[in-house]
């Protein structure tokens, strides 16, 4: 990363569609890298295997210990944490697909970052999306309840707010935001 490079961050609570944002974002602009992150969580059934680096706690935490991550923090009990960049970045600007803990450090080790929160419509259609997922009813509660505290934090944390209603709209909101950052 050169310091002239944006550093984009994507937070939002789970079932906000962060995921569908971003690989649109990425079609879209080939300038962008997306960051893979690592997690302990499992799999879900039908999720790519590319989707995160999966790997054990041992291993996490020895990264960590390592100061192998730019952030990392624990959510409903597992890791996740973003590797920190090095010479695989092919694209000029960084996003992070994040929650709000983890965005939270890197606004504090990089306050030029440029943090996005998405919200969801409602609860309901979060809800619906977060089921669609295949995630277990339990965890699916879990999951909410945290996007409850998350969405205050997220709030004021953020430069910018897009509610994700109309996909299509969100995806020229977020390259608009990116569009008016590189120009400044
Ligand atoms: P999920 O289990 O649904 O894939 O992710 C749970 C939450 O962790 C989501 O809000 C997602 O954005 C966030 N997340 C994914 N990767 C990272 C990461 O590297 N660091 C942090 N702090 N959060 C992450």
């Amino acid at each position: 990363m050169s310091s002239t490079d944006l550093i984009i961050v994507i937070s939002g609570p789970g079932g906000v569609g962060k995921g569908t944002i971003v690989d649109a974002l990425m079609l879209r602009d080939p300038s962008l890298w997306l960051s893979k992150s690592w997690t302990t969580r499992e799999r879900r059934p039908g999720e790519s295997a590319d989707a995160y680096h999966f790997t054990s706690a041992a291993e996490f935490e020895q990264r960590a210990s390592e100061n192998g991550f730019l952030e990392w923090t624990e959510f409903l009990g597992n890791y996740y944490g973003t590797p920190t960049p090095g010479s695989e970045v092919t694209g000029s600007d960084v996003v992070l697909e994040i929650e709000v803990d983890g965005a939270r450090q890197v606004k504090e080790r990089y306050p030029e970052a440029v943090l996005i929160f998405v919200l969801p419509p409602s609860r309901e259609e979060q809800e619906r999306r977060l089921r669609e997922r295949g995630d277990p009813g339990d965890k699916v509660m879990a999951r909410l309840k945290k996007a409850e505290l998350e969405e205050p934090v997220g709030r004021s944390l953020a430069d910018h707010v897009v509610v994700n209603d109309d996909l299509e709209q969100t995806i020229s909101e977020l390259m608009n935001i990116i569009e008016s950052e590189r120009a400044r």
